[in-house]
């Protein structure tokens, strides 16, 4: 689950860590009263989605005056923000976040996330923060630098001095980056998150260390403990497929293909969209029903791919172990009576009851192509789809 900068920074302050002063504003006059509040000159007004890169696409604006403030919110908000991140046609901005503006000496990057590979929380900076900081990992990746944290031990002073003196920091600030970093550890691993970045973290004209903007996601799985966190999830800014999926408990997953898939079980549905884009074909989405699902959970499935305007053949490919193969036909049919088929649907079943879910599919009277394996179901689904 992702939250917005505004969220991470409430989030940072209730850990004490050290932001600018600033509030959330949804119209232009509210960004003045705050601009006026704050009582600094400059103030920053930031477009807040669930993306970064929004200094570039012109989402992050600085204001001389309360009025000027007022003028940079109305361009901002309602506008369709293109960044790096939001896909081409953007993404409609709602709420901006009215903050002091910071004395920049230098601009840092910093993220915490969890190293798959070692199993640890891992660390990792740049001296070269701020917006271009893609730049560096593609064509300098040398100058970010990583630390394994060891679970036990956790991020000591000397680690986090060390990385401080690595990142440039002298005198002083060494001390409040100590003291920052560790509270960023701290706050990561309270919080369950899964990713957590500072970019930039900034070394103030005078010498302190600033999270400038903040990032944080967090594990789904630990989300029954952080009600605080959960209160934070702005569905505005999550895709309304992915919302009705988490209703019936579904693993989905939107692609940008066009071949809808309906499988049972995440090491299937990986080698289904494999075996797709083999066949010359791009999956719409990842879709795992599960090994238990019921024909209620197996229909709001189909649905959610019917109605993805994206999708121009649909297929069906299914093992039953646990799962009975008449339960996703009952699902395939209901979904399909209700909402009608409009795209080709190419269905590959193995398993328990294949027998009665092949008939009930031929019986339903609906136009579906059956394969007889899984190539042959990626081969045609692909004819289907069409360029
Ligand atoms: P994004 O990463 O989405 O582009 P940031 O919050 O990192 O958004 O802002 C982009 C840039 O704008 C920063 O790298 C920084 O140079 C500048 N900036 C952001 N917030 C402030 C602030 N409060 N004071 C001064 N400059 C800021
Ligand atoms: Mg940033």
């Amino acid at each position: 689950m992702k939250i917005h900068e505004y969220q991470a920074k409430e989030v940072f302050r209730r850990f004490g860590l050290p932001v600018p002063n600033g509030k959330l504003a949804k119209t232009a006059d509210e960004a003045y009263d705050i601009a006026k509040w704050l009582g600094t000159t400059p103030v920053v007004v930031k477009a807040q989605i669930h993306a970064g890169g929004r200094g570039k696409g012109g989402g992050v604006k600085l204001a001389q005056s309360p009025e000027e403030a007022r003028e940079r919110a109305k361009d901002i908000l309602g506008m369709m923000l293109k960044t790096k991140q939001t896909g081409p046609e953007g993404q409609l901005v709602r709420k901006v976040y009215i903050e002091e503006g910071s004395k920049i000496a230098r601009e840092l990057y910093f993220a915490i996330t969890l190293d798959r590979e070692t199993s640890r929380v891992t660390l990792m900076a740049s001296a070269e923060g701020g917006v271009d900081i893609e730049e560096v990992a593609a064509k300098t990746p040398e100058k970010i630098f990583r630390v394994g944290v060891d679970p036990v031990i956790g991020l000591r002073s000397h680690h986090a001095r060390d990385m401080a003196q690595k990142l440039g920091m002298t005198g002083k600030t060494v001390n409040e980056a100590v003291k920052v970093l560790q509270l960023l550890y701290k706050t990561f691993v309270d919080t369950d998150a899964s990713l957590l970045e500072v970019n930039p973290l900034i070394v103030t004209k005078d010498g302190g260390v600033v999270c400038l903007d903040g990032k944080m996601q967090f594990d789904e799985n630990a989300l029954f403990r952080h009600n605080e966190i959960v209160a934070m999830r702005d569905l505005d800014e999550e895709d309304p497929k992915e919302i009705e999926a988490k209703k019936y408990d579904l693993s989905y997953i939107a692609l940008d293909g066009t071949i809808g898939c309906l499988v049972n079980g995440a090491g299937l549905a990986m080698a289904t969209m494999d075996i797709i884009k083999n066949a010359g074909g791009n999956p719409a989405n990842f879709l795992d029903v599960g090994g238990g699902a019921t024909t209620e959970k197996v229909t709001a499935a189909f649905k959610i791919i019917l109605t993805d305007p994206k999708v121009k053949a649909i297929f069906v490919n299914i093992f039953g172990g646990i799962m009975k193969c008449d339960v996703i036909a009952q699902g395939v049919i209901t979904a399909a009576k209700e909402l009608g088929l409009k795209v080709p649907v190419v269905v590959r079943m193995e398993g328990t009851n294949v027998e009665l879910g092949r008939k009930m599919l031929q019986d339903s009277g609906l136009a579906i192509q059956s394969a007889n394996d899984m190539l042959d179901g990626a081969k045609k689904v692909v004819v289907a789809a069409g360029k």
